[in-house]
């Protein structure tokens, strides 16, 4: 049942499992705990429907490329899937089988290990059963290119969709306005031993349960690991480490414009990079959307959403292609947008602030940043496209300077997907959690999300992060079933 922390803070005395966090990732890891029989009990910090008091709990400090941590999420019962669009393709083999470069590993699972929770993701978010991820066009002649394939969401409000099951399923506890404001390790057992749960007025509690989950997004997972004195102390986190680090986006890049060969369709083109490309370049994966101005597109509904896109217009240099369209006026012309990839690297972090929120919980600074195997990655991929559409005479191509000349600032803006802040790696030398998510240097906390990420490839998260929920969910069941069947 879904209750209000501030009006009724009675909690059970112990639970199988807390969940910190009902957007995506927790709401479908606790529904599918509560159904195996275990009791659940869901922290989440926001209420209904937005509020002011919870959203300025989401204010950071900006100390590198501009990631918009505060308009790009919603503190609120279903999280960020109150304003996500719905876009969804999985991960590919090949996501798990290359490691990045640099010092950093790969990920420690292949992709078998979630591919089998796909069919079960897409049902959650709506996409139908058995649907082939789509292809609009056809790829390029070089082969560099495979057509973009995805599926839309319609898209899935998981407050909206899943308030039956989660007022009704036998089990589960979800408290709105109920804020995580500590975690509480003991090192004698090795076991985080209670979560500190606070309302609006700071009135505080301790919650014991057998394991706990973090599901509050990558830039608040990281959050709660470095602002809890008791994982500092016990040197499971270090403020410098790898929590926090590692803070990855998908590149939003406007590659340059192009103008469209006479009679030839003016659908947009939708292009992703192929496993032979990144060989090839040994370079990140990428979309490429070559779309005539009027397909350009847009998304959001809330006043937040709309002060995003407002930040966004401006780093994406509308006015530049207003002038564009005032200049040109053929109907072939359009733009060329992208979402690339970004490889993990340390400098690009979440770190702990002397600040505090209303409610005592350390404020974080985000600093984005990229690489030069970035630069490397998205000129290579501008490159490519320019010279395999001047090769197959589809029209004409005109980078942006930034694109091939990386001692030029690069434009760029994000596209709200952050990922890698606790990384999963096979040790602590590299990474935060473990293969099972749990977290290193623990027995009993686990992170859900798109923050365990050890890449984040070109594919939307959201979907994969839920097939990562699920997957946890069959693990925390065993491992439970286990521990009740040592007891007898
Ligand atoms: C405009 C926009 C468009 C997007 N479009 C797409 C798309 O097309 N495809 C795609 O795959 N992804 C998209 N995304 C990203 C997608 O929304 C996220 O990947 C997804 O919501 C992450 O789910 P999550 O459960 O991990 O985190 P969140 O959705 O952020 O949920 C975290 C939850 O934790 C709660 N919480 C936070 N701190 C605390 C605390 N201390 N105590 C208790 N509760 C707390 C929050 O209130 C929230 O409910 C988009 C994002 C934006 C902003």
């Amino acid at each position: 049942m879904i209750l209000d922390y501030q009006q009724q803070n009675t909690l059970r005395q112990h639970y199988d499992v807390c969940i910190i966090g009902a957007g995506p990732a927790g709401i479908t890891l606790g529904l599918r705990l509560a159904a195996a029989g275990w009791s659940v009990l869901v922290a989440e910090g926001g209420g209904r429907e937005y509020s002011a008091l919870s959203q300025a709990l989401y204010a950071c400090q900006s100390s590198g490329l501009e990631l918009y941590p505060q308009e790009a999420r919603l503190r609120y019962l279903g999280g960020t899937s109150n304003h996500w669009a719905g876009r969804c393709r999985p991960f590919s083999a090949s996501d798990f089988a290359i490691a990045p470069p640099g010092n950093l590993p790969g990920w420690p699972i292949p992709y078998a290990e979630i591919a089998r929770y796909l069919p079960a993701a897409m049902a959650i978010v709506d996409l139908p059963p058995g649907a082939d991820f789509q292809a609009l066009n056809s790829g390029l002649d070089g082969g560099e290119f495979e057509p973009d394939r995805f599926l839309l969401s319609p898209p899935t409000r998981f407050a909206q969709k899943y308030a039956t099951a989660l007022e009704q399923t036998p089990g589960l506890d979800l408290f709105i306005h109920c804020n995580c404001v500590d975690l509480e390790f003991d090192p004698a057992s090795g076991r985080l031993a209670a979560v500190v749960l606070s309302d609006y007025q700071r009135n505080r509690q301790r919650l014991l349960a057998s394991n706990f989950v973090l599901a509050t997004g990558a830039i608040e997972n990281a959050r709660q690991l470095l602002n809890s004195q008791s994982l500092l102390s016990a040197g499971i986190v270090s403020r410098d480490g790898l929590v926090g680090g590692c803070l990855m986006e998908h590149l939003n890049i406007d590659l340059g414009t192009f103008i469209l060969k006479s009679g030839l369709a003016p659908e947009p083109r939708e292009y992703y990079t192929s496993d032979a490309f990144v060989d090839e370049y040994k370079a990140g994966k990428g979309n490429v959307r070559a779309a005539l101005l009027a397909d350009v597109q847009t998304y959001g509904r809330t006043a937040e959403v709309k002060h995003f896109l407002e930040n966004l217009a401006c780093d994406m240099g509308v006015a530049s292609k207003i002038a564009f369209v005032a200049k040109f006026s053929c109907p072939g012309d359009g733009v060329i947008s992208t979402m690339i990839e970004q490889f993990p690297n340390l400098h690009s972090r979440i770190s702990l602030l002397d600040e505090q929120d209303a409610l005592g919980v350390a404020k974080v600074n985000v600093n984005w940043a990229l690489s030069a195997d970035d630069r490397h990655t998205i000129k290579c991929i501008g490159s490519e496209l320019a010279r395999q559409w001047a090769d197959m005479n589809l029209g004409f191509v005109k980078l942006n300077d930034f694109v091939y000349d990386t001692s030029i600032p690069l434009k760029l803006s994000p596209h709200a997907h952050h990922m890698g802040t606790t990384r999963m790696a096979s040790s602590a030398q590299f990474g935060v959690v473990d293969s099972d998510c749990k977290v290193f240097g623990t027995e009993n906390l686990y992170i859900a999300g798109s923050s365990i990420f050890a890449t984040g490839g070109a594919s939307n998260p959201t979907m994969p992060l839920l097939q990562f929920a699920l997957r946890l969910a069959d693990h925390l069941d065993a491992r439970m079933n286990a521990a009740r069947g040592a007891l007898g």
